[in-house]
């Protein structure tokens, strides 16, 4: 009869039991699981990393004992540890819904090479060099691509996604950069490439995280001595998503660890996606390297959904909620709120939710209220045509003349105040900026802001301007 890990395992518990208390049996070493035996090593899994560190501090010795007795003096032990679960709580499942057919995302196993330093891993046959654990990818399923609808607004972010899912490392479009404003669908999208390298290559490590947990979990390193244990967690990564790198702007040393994990990564062909709520060259207070490392792969854009994504989305939304509504009202939506997801999202649950709560129907007339309630409770962004607009009016000029290449000084200046306040009022990048007054570039609509800020403090009339601008902009 062969030798198994179960009853390896069986004879050690055996053993373990004649000499220890009955209640320490039972806490410690009843809930772990033999997994694996191979070239004389034998795998237990443990519930928790805390379990693990109380059996090397209390049973080791004993631990070594029963495992020489069943395989000799080269035994080896090692623990494979499940680490808790903090993201990816599934929501609550109604009835009517479609099933999604994802199940949660599974735990992911790897080898990491041991923390020499640490004194805890005094473990005398631990697999020298390696121990096995287990990795969240911190993946939501409920974001994948299925219900990641395409448009013209995300057609290249959208298909870039797929050809790094379906190839992670192997494109040019490393790292692959989303950006775009807020609820515009960056972490849904990220989500669902990841979650498709889930499906296509289970054995990859993929992990998702948000740079500001990322960078959490730097400072604490740093407090606690581990910043290298840090680093080589993340370069054992085979698909690295984070989310909002913004967040990084003006934290230094987040940011050079990144830059020293990043091209580990890179340079191992592994695949690095990130989102950012600004493009490249609109990022602030990011060092120079860093930036020029995101320019190596691919930014792609997602824009305001155009009309017809906005009805598909709603439409979509209705029905995986298992909700009819007549095609009217959902086309007043659709027209009503037009630069951001989440908001679309927003105000149809709230019509869903009044009409289910109230058992009211829902009519064109609720579903004003409903959008009116929704646009004044989210903070109206102006739009970059209507800073033209008065800006010229207040200059008694037209849009056109703003725009024109002229530089005569009076018209010149009235454009650098568009371009201060488009920048001032709106989520829009320097380079969207320019390109719609007048087709400039980023680096003229970021020189006309400093001349705004210039002239401001030093000409009294100038600043008249800007205040009467302001005035008619709130
Ligand atoms: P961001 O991270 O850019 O702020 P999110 O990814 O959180 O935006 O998206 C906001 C909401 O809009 C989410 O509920 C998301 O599922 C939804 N959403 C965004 N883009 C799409 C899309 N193309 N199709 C369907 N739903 C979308
Ligand atoms: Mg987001």
């Amino acid at each position: 009869m062969g030798v198994t890990a179960i009853s390896v395992w069986n004879n050690c518990l055996t053993f373990i039991k004649d000499n220890i208390q009955p209640q320490a049996f039972k806490t410690w070493f009843e809930p772990i699981k033999p997994v694996k035996l191979s070239d004389n090593a034998l795998s237990i899994q443990v519930p928790s990393k805390f379990f693990y560190e109380w059996l090397e501090e209390h049973y080791v010795k004993l631990l070594k004992v029963a495992l020489t007795k069943e395989l000799g003096e080269t035994a080896k032990l090692v623990y494979i540890i499940r680490m808790e679960n903090t993201y990816g709580n599934k929501e609550p499942f109604t009835e009517k819904i479609p099933s999604s057919n994802r199940a949660n995302m599974t735990p992911q196993e790897m080898d990491v090479p041991i923390k020499s330093k640490n004194p805890e891993l005094k473990n005398p046959f631990v697999i020298p060099g390696i121990r096995n654990i287990k990795i969240e990818s911190q993946l939501n399923p409920n974001y994948n691509f299925d219900n990641f609808l395409e448009g013209d607004s995300n057609r290249l972010a959208r298909s870039a996604g797929m050809a790094v899912a379906n190839k992670p490392g192997g494109t040019s479009f490393n790292p692959l950069l989303v950006f775009g404003g807020v609820g515009l669908g960056k972490t849904h999208l990220a989500h669902a490439i990841g979650v498709e390298i889930k499906d296509k290559y289970p054995e990859r490590t993929v992990l998702y995280i948000s740079a500001e947990k990322f960078t959490q979990q730097y400072i604490e390193s740093v407090k606690k001595n581990t910043r290298n244990d840090f680093i080589h967690f993340y370069q054992l990564i085979d698909v690295l998503i984070i989310d909002d790198v913004q967040f990084l702007s003006g934290k230094s040393g987040t940011q050079d660890v990144f830059f020293h994990i990043f091209n580990h990564l890179h340079q191992n062909g592994k695949q690095v996606i990130l989102t950012s709520d600004k493009a490249p060259v609109d990022m602030q207070d990011i060092e120079q390297r860093l930036l020029s490392r995101f320019k190596w792969g691919l930014s792609a854009e997602l824009q305001n959904p155009d009309y017809e994504t906005r009805i598909s989305i709603l439409k979509n939304k209705l029905y995986r909620d298992g909700v009819e509504m007549p095609d009217d009202i959902i086309d007043y939506v659709a027209k009503h709120i037009k630069s951001n997801i989440r908001e679309l999202e927003g105000a149809i649950i709230s019509l869903i939710a009044q009409s289910s709560f109230n058992k009211k129907e829902v009519t064109l007339e609720l579903a004003q209220q409903v959008v009116e309630k929704f646009v004044k409770n989210t903070k109206r962004e102006v739009s970059i045509d209507y800073i033209q607009k008065v800006v010229s009016d207040y200059f008694e000029m037209d849009v056109a003349t703003l725009q024109s290449k002229t530089r005569k000084r009076h018209i010149v200046q009235a454009r650098q105040l568009a371009m201060f306040f488009a920048k001032k009022f709106t989520k829009a990048s320097l380079a969207s900026i320019g390109s719609q007054i007048g087709k400039r570039d980023h680096a003229t609509v970021l020189h006309a802001c400093k001349t705004v800020d210039n002239l401001a403090e030093t000409d009294k009339q100038f600043r008249k301007y800007i205040e009467d601008l302001t005035k008619k902009f709130s």
